[in-house]
């Protein structure tokens, strides 16, 4: 765990805030960004209700971000969540988000650990070859 500093707290505080805009119960933001320039910035969505379809019942931060962006290749995505009261949670992406950035190009996650607490994931020397996963169904636009 590192203190977040200069370019990495600016881009968590961008997820922070959209993270607030996340009707999902744990309410999380990806920012995917190349150096400093943002390329997309998207909280976590609903898909289907849980009662329907538990599996697919949101679609992750992560996901949404990369969706947003033709050229994944070396980007750096910062995944923030906040709880109700708008404080820092642990954001480490999940197995299967892990496995799509790394495929995407994705060469580094920042997240949310706590308040002030960041996080980092190398995401160069994964295999992404078989996600271990299988809630792959492409949502409809
Ligand atoms: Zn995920």
């Amino acid at each position: 765990m590192t203190r977040p500093a200069g370019t990495t707290a600016g881009l968590l505080e961008l997820a922070a805030r959209r993270a607030t805009a996340s009707q999902c119960r744990h309410k999380m933001a990806a920012v995917l960004a190349s150096g400093n320039r943002v390329l997309a910035a998207r909280p976590n969505l609903r898909r289907n209700s849980p009662r329907i379809d538990f599996h697919h019942a949101t679609f992750h931060a992560e996901e949404a971000a990369l969706r947003r962006v033709r050229n994944t290749a070396g980007t750096v995505i910062y995944v923030a969540r906040v709880n109700a009261e708008h404080i820092p949670m642990l954001a480490r992406p999940c197995r299967t988000c892990q496995h799509l950035l790394a495929a995407a190009g994705v060469v580094r996650a920042y997240y949310t650990v706590g308040p002030g607490e960041v996080g980092r994931l190398d995401l160069t020397g994964l295999d992404h070859a078989a996600p271990p996963c299988p809630r792959r169904t492409r949502p409809r636009a």
